[in-house]
């Protein structure tokens, strides 16, 4: 039995907490890219739209094209959309973020070709961050493109990158200082009062002085925001469990799984449990480095993480084959199996492979 469990009034919960945290006047974007961080899109997104959202971003445009099928009808931004996806944004009325000249040309060109007129559009801009988005510089040359009705400019905005560092860090300062800068200048040289955006989860409980009209949400709706103090008003949506498959007594001497990977010291209990890396269980995760929770015990990951499946300690505990295991949720928190696995919670959420089943719990 293998279970990723999703705990809507959790989401709700984190929802309604980060609501509270927002001036009247800021929308909250609510990002769902990689099937709502590895949960259970159509779930989510229905939650997150009885709620109240109104716009969603996800990654691609297949995506969009998902949210759609699925029968969201709120708006949908599509933050990063590679040319061949832009008839999809079209033909499903999502809202393409724009990131290049390039990008922008291609775009402008297939709506003219169309003759498709006032379509809606984000621009983004790269201040730091050094991913995507046009550099600051390109201010003048994206007015002059927004200056006929090819186009209905949306929103403008940027990304952080160490949104959950200090404050004070000098990257988040440079890219706060050039973001302020941005938006004035859009402001006096053009006609057009478009929407100005900065922050994501972290960013918002760092720095809720820089709003603006909106933050883009993610992983806080799933309950982490990148520091201990901040996860502490959240509550985890995801929760991973399973049960045991066997269990052996392994000798003194013996090695437990592949290539030699632990060799035990004095007789061991081993306990083998079905979920492997292809599951989203990572091989950093093995060699005493994450741990489960069993019967209200910490049992630790020894030896290699396999495909199908990885084996803990079990010694000192209690258990039984077809004892449930606690992977990450509520007793084990994602977020610090991600600290001992070098790692980060959207890396271990986006992770869990699609052999989990998905149960939802209203
Ligand atoms: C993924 C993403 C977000 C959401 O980030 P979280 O840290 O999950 O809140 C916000 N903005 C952009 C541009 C993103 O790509």
């Amino acid at each position: 039995m293998n279970q990723l469990n999703i705990y809507l009034s959790n989401l709700e919960h984190n929802y309604k907490f980060l609501q509270r945290n927002l001036n009247s006047e800021t929308n909250l974007i609510a990002v769902v890219k990689a099937s709502a961080y590895g949960s259970a899109l159509p779930a989510i997104a229905k939650r997150l739209e009885k709620l109240g959202v109104n716009i969603f971003a996800v990654a691609y445009s297949n995506e969009g094209k998902t949210l759609r099928k699925i029968g969201v009808k709120s708006r949908i931004m599509v933050f990063y959309p590679q040319a061949y996806g832009l008839d999809d944004i079209i033909d499903n009325k999502l809202e393409a973020c724009l990131y290049s000249v390039n990008l922008l040309k291609e775009f402008r060109e297939k709506l003219i070709l169309k003759k498709l007129k006032n379509f809606p559009i984000h621009i983004k801009y790269n201040t730091g961050l050094n991913r995507l988005g046009f550099n600051p510089s390109y201010c003048d040359w994206i007015v002059n493109q927004l200056k006929d009705d090819t186009f209905a400019l949306k929103s403008i905005y940027s990304h952080l990158a160490v949104s959950q560092a200090k404050k004070e860090m000098k990257l988040n300062k440079h890219q706060i200082e050039s973001f302020l800068q941005l938006r004035e200048k859009h402001l006096k040289i053009s006609k057009i009062t478009p929407k100005f955006h900065l922050l994501n989860s972290s960013g918002l409980f760092n720095f809720p002085e820089y709003q603006f009209d909106a933050v883009r949400c993610g992983i806080a709706l799933h309950g982490f925001a990148n520091r201990p103090e901040w996860d502490k008003k959240l509550k985890p949506v995801a929760e991973l469990i399973s049960s045991i498959s066997q269990i052996h007594i392994v000798k003194k001497g013996e090695y437990v799984g592949y290539d030699f990977g632990w060799k035990v010291s004095k007789e061991t209990k081993i306990a083998t449990i079905p979920l492997g890396h292809a599951d989203g269980i990572c091989r950093r995760l093995g060699n005493h480095k994450g741990t489960v929770s069993i019967n209200g015990k910490i049992a630790p990951i020894v030896g290699n993480v396999c495909m199908d499946m990885f084996m803990v300690d079990v010694t000192k505990i209690s258990c039984d084959e077809g004892d449930v295991v606690y992977v990450f949720g509520k007793e084990n928190s994602i977020s610090d199996l991600a600290l001992t696995a070098d790692t980060i919670s959207y890396e271990l959420l986006t992770a869990i492979g699609p052999r989990v089943k998905r149960v939802i719990y209203e």
